[in-house]
C-alpha cells in the first residue's frame, strides 16, 4: 500500500488504481496492500482453482504444501501407527471429526478436518507424526518442548501421591 496523496486515496500496487483508503481492508476488516477489488479477484481465482481440483485434490494440495507429503504417505503413516494418534493412541474413528478453519468468504464448504493431523517439527518441517489434535495442540501449547511435557507429567504424578 503506497502513502495516501493529498486527498487521502490510495493507489492500489497491483491494479494500479487510486481508491479510497477504506479499500484496502480484507473483509475481516484487516489492513491489506491489496484493494477491494483486488482482494476479490483474488479469492474468486482461489475458488475457481478449489473448484477444479474438487475435495480430493484440495487436501491433496494442502498435504503437501504444509508438510510436503502425497496422500500416499499420510496413509502409509496411517497405516504404520494402526490408525491412532501418536501419544494417547486414540483410534481415528473414535475422534470427533470437527469443522477447521473459519468459514470461507467465498461460500465453498470448509474442508473437513481429517481425524488425525500431521505433526511436524516447525523447525526442521520433518513430518514426526500423526496425531488427534488434542494431542496436537499439547505439543504445540508446550512449545515443542520435551522438558515442559515431563515436568508437566512430574507435576500431575506428585499431586497423585498426596
Ligand atoms: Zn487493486
Ligand atoms: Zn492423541
Amino acid at each position: 500500500m503506497e502513502q495516501p496523496d493529498s486527498g487521502g486515496q490510495i493507489k492500489c500496487r497491483y491494479c494500479r488504481k487510486i481508491w479510497p483508503p477504506e479499500h484496502f481492508r480484507t473483509a475481516r476488516g484487516k489492513p491489506s496492500t491489496h484493494c477491494r477489488a483486488c482482494l476479490d479477484a483474488k479469492r474468486e481465482e482461489t475458488r475457481l482453482r478449489r473448484e477444479r481440483m474438487g475435495p480430493a485434490g484440495v487436501r491433496a494440495a494442502n498435504l503437501w504444501d504444509k508438510y510436503r507429503i502425497t496422500v500416499e504417505q499420510y496413509d502409509a503413516l496411517r497405516a504404520a501407527q494402526q490408525y491412532r494418534c501418536g501419544i494417547c493412541g486414540t483410534h481415528e474413528d473414535d475422534i470427533t471429526v470437527i469443522l477447521t478453519g473459519r468459514p470461507r468468504l467465498d461460500g465453498t464448504p470448509t474442508a473437513r478436518a481429517v481425524r488425525l493431523v500431521v505433526d511436524h517439527c516447525h523447525n526442521s518441517r520433518r513430518v514426526r507424526g500423526l496425531l488427534c489434535n488434542n494431542c496436537n495442540t499439547m505439543i504445540g501449547l508446550s512449545s515443542e518442548d520435551p522438558a515442559i511435557l515431563r515436568a508437566g507429567a512430574a507435576y500431575l504424578e506428585a499431586s497423585m501421591l498426596q
